[in-house]
Formats: structure tokens, sequence, C-alpha cells
């Protein structure tokens, strides 16, 4: 699944190619998406000029003369720039074709992406006026997350999740800036330090970086034609590594799963 570092990569990877061109058309062959594109879109967005990419929380903002394209991956989303009229596969749902020729192309096997449109300020938009800070930006810190966690019994690693709290951290890098600040999953968001949050935020920002900065040297080419998303496996410590030693202190990392979700950790290292 496309977690922030691979969507933020994307939008590195594409932005050169889509940034001030102009869009001749827009090609929806399957609108049967999380939910059903706009049947408008294809209008609105006829010979408008592209303005700057930008991302929130796991959203590509792709801004236009007359508003915005919001466009979530899902569970198996891609996007990739073709430079000529490669036929579409069975999954490439979504072409939005350029004047100068090449396209934007959307493919999602699963179907749980999606390609909405708005005209207002896209903070304000009813996905994203309610999401906490972006975990890369400053907003996000030690005292901020001290202050929202005070006197609360919910799990730390709940919290993490939590779009509100903090927009768009997903499963893996949860578990990894836990493992890495010492902190168990399952402690109270209340009864952590500020010392231990400064340790939490700075290792959450870290995870999530490197694998940006990995994104963007393992990528493939976003403008090759062979059609494989441009997502990449970062090394972990502890994700998906149950019974396997801790590359600490070599005691097997647990398991534990709640509400279809698997929580990693050592339970020597992490307190
Ligand atoms: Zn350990």
């Amino acid at each position: 699944m496309p977690e922030l570092p691979e969507v933020e990569t994307t939008r590195r990877g594409i932005e050169p190619h889509l940034c001030g061109q102009i869009i001749q058309r827009l090609i929806v062959r399957q609108p049967r998406l999380r939910w059903p594109v706009p049947g408008q879109l294809a209008r609105r967005v006829k010979r408008a000029r592209i303005g700057e990419i930008a991302r929130r929380a796991k959203y590509l903002l792709i801004s236009i003369d007359n508003g915005t394209l919001l466009i979530h991956l899902g569970m198996s989303g891609s996007l990739r720039i073709i430079k000529d009229n490669t036929p579409p596969g069975p999954h490439d749902h979504i072409d939005l074709v350029l004047e100068n020729g090449s396209r934007l192309r959307f493919r999602d096997p699963r179907r749980f992406g999606a390609w909405l449109w708005t005209a207002a300020p896209p903070e304000t938009h009813p996905l994203l006026n309610s999401l906490g800070p972006e975990p890369l930006s400053s907003t996000f810190n030690a005292d901020y997350l001290h202050r929202l966690a005070r006197g609360r019994k919910r799990a730390i690693k709940s919290l993490l999740m939590d779009s509100h709290a903090v927009a768009g951290v997903g499963n893996i890098y949860a578990n990894e800036a836990l493992f890495l600040s010492g902190i168990h999953p399952a402690r109270p968001a209340g009864r952590i330090s500020q010392q231990r949050y400064d340790k939490l935020v700075a290792a959450l920002k870290r995870v999530l970086n490197d694998a940006i900065r990995q994104g963007g040297t393992t990528l493939r080419d976003f403008t090759s034609g062979d059609g494989k998303p441009g997502y990449f496996q970062q090394s972990l410590s502890v994700y998906a590594r149950q019974g396997k030693p801790c590359p600490v202190c070599t005691t097997p990392i647990r398991e534990t799963r709640s509400a279809q979700r698997s929580t990693f950790y050592c339970p020597r290292c992490q307190r």
C-alpha cells in the first residue's frame, strides 16, 4: 500500500512533467473508484494550466487554473508519465493528456484510489479539513504531541496513527519510530515524558525522510513504461519481523494484532 513516503516520491517524480503544462483532455475509462470520478471532471480540467503539485497526508493536490484535483492512490494506485500513446492496460483507469503529448496515467487494480475535484481551497475539503499537522512539518513537534497526549489513556501507537493527531503516518512508520525511540506501542500516551516525545518525533521524521530519500534513489524512472509503481522496501527493524531477533538485543520481535492491524515491538527494548 502506498504510504506517505511513496506519495511524496510520486509527487516529486511527476511534478517536473506537469507543472506549467496545459491539459488537452482527461480520459476516464473506469469512473468507479473508491468514490465515483465526478462526471463533470473532464470538462472542468480541459485546456486548464497546471500549477503546483502539493501533498497533504496521502493526497496529491494538483492545482489547476480554476480548482484542485485531489488524487489518492488507495491500496494499489500508481501514477506515471508516458510520453507516447502506449495502449492502456486493463487497470489503467485514467489518463490526463497534456498538450505537449505526454500523459499522466493512473493505474489502480483494486480501485480504492480516488480522483476528486474541488473549486474551493483544498484545505477546506471534507477529506482534508480535520487532518492534523504534517509529520515532517515544524508544527509537528514534541511540545505539540506532549500537549495533545496529556491525560490520555489511549495507546501511543493508536494516537500516532490517528490522522486528526498527525496526518498520514502509516503502520510501518509508527512501528519503526516507536522501536527507534524505545517506547512500547501500548503505553498510554499521557504517560510519556516530553523528553521521550522528543525522541519519538525525531525518530518518526527520520524514518519518513529515510524512506523518501531511498525512494528517490531506488525508484524506477517515472517516465518508464514498465508500469511498475515506484514503491520500495526499506530496511526495517521490527515491522513484519515477528519471531526474528531484535537488531539491538536479539530478543525475538513480538507481534500483536488489534483492529486488523499488526503491531511489532521488542518486549525488552521498548517500555
Ligand atoms: Zn530489543
